[in-house]
């Protein structure tokens, strides 16, 4: 006799775990105690739930499995701030997840694909290609594993950034699954506005993300003020140039009523002159937005380097005096290979 393949409950809602209890005659209720298991308390194992009979507890183990992540890598910068976390999948496929603790909170950044398709030639997480998207589960999964251990410290998680390995846009859904499900009262029960979801600027999901309804904040991954430069850095360019990002974000500005944050990594020598400083001033005058400088976090395999201090102070200053909304991304976590996918590609090519 063949048995039938269990399901997997982590990275449900509450609804849809109260339908999938109904073959086994559980009650509707039990959907969101089971939800507040797994999300609220971090329980893995249907034993701990102890607001279900034994025999409750023993058909679910029967029929359904609890995805669980194990911990591959871990680093802590020197001043303990910022964590990473190299986290694995049951099927070996890992991530990143960092922990950054802020006089403002904590914050996690969380990897929506395993590897990355985008191709940017700075960064860490393309080197390998993509692997595979993660599901709704696996990307909660992440924020709740640092969740428990926050928890033991009596601290909680305050924002999410999906800043991690790949491209949050090209696994719309599952990315979305994951967000509706952090904000529900059963689980974290965060509010949409501690959410920031970074994008390289794919545009028709950019719309589309402006039309849910929910208005978590936005950024775009600029990195140049020219088609010419920006698709010399980021190949999706090619697809989606500059000022078609731009009217798409402008759109979701307007839709939202939230401002835009434009992210430009500064690289030594490649896009970080006055003549770019110009150039991006021109273009993002009078938008909802702001811009946040980003030097570049140096990959060995990429040969690109960080601009000198004095570089980075210019850039930002001629910025400001067009009157634009301008911060320098503060440095966290430099010496524990924080750069996008540098943690998993150095282990992974070990
Ligand atoms: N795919 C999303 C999320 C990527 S990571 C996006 O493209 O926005 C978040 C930011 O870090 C992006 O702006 C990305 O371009 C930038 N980044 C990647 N590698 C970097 C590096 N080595 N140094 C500095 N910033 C980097």
């Amino acid at each position: 006799m063949i048995t039938p393949a269990k399901t997997e409950l982590f990275g449900l809602f509450a609804a849809e775990t109260a339908e999938a209890l109904k073959p086994l005659g559980l009650e509707p209720y039990r959907g969101k105690q089971i939800a507040e298991w797994l999300y609220k308390h971090g329980v893995r194992e249907f034993d701990t739930m102890t607001n279900l009979a034994k025999d409750q507890r023993t058909k679910l183990r029967n029929s359904f499995t609890i995805m669980k992540l194990s911990q591959k890598a871990a680093q802590h910068s020197r001043d303990g701030k910022t964590s990473k976390f190299l986290l694995a999948f049951p099927d070996d496929m890992a991530v990143e997840t960092v922990l950054m603790r802020q006089h403002y909170g904590n914050s996690v950044c969380i990897s929506t694909q395993v590897g990355c398709a985008m191709g940017c030639s700075f960064c860490a997480s393309t080197l390998g290609g993509l692997a595979r998207n993660l599901t709704g589960g696996e990307i909660l999964a992440q924020v709740l594993y640092i969740n428990e251990l926050l928890k033991q410290e009596e601290h909680k998680i305050d924002s999410i950034v999906i800043m991690g390995s790949g491209e949050p846009l090209a696994n719309y859904d599952n990315v979305m699954r994951f967000i509706r499900l952090i904000h529900e009262p059963y689980c974290l029960n965060l509010s949409y506005r501690s959410i920031t979801l970074s994008t390289a600027g794919l545009v028709p999901e950019i719309n589309k993300l402006a039309d849910e309804g929910i208005p978590i904040t936005l950024s775009i991954s600029l990195h140049a003020p020219n088609n010419e430069l920006r698709t010399r850095l980021m190949p999706v360019n090619k697809r989606y140039p500059l000022e078609q990002v731009i009217a798409a974000g402008s759109r979701y500005a307007q839709i939202t009523g939230r401002r835009i944050t434009y992210e430009y990594t500064l690289i030594a020598g490649i896009n970080d002159q006055p003549v770019h400083a110009r150039e991006l001033a021109m273009l993002l005058k009078g938008h909802l937005a702001s811009i946040n400088l980003i030097p570049i976090n140096p990959v060995p395999e990429r040969g690109l380097l960080r601009p000198a201090p004095s570089d980075i102070s210019r850039f930002e200053q001629l910025l400001k005096n067009e009157h634009l909304n301008v911060t320098l991304r503060r440095e966290m976590g430099t010496d524990i290979d924080a750069a996008c996918g540098q943690l998993r590609h150095k282990i992974l090519s070990e």
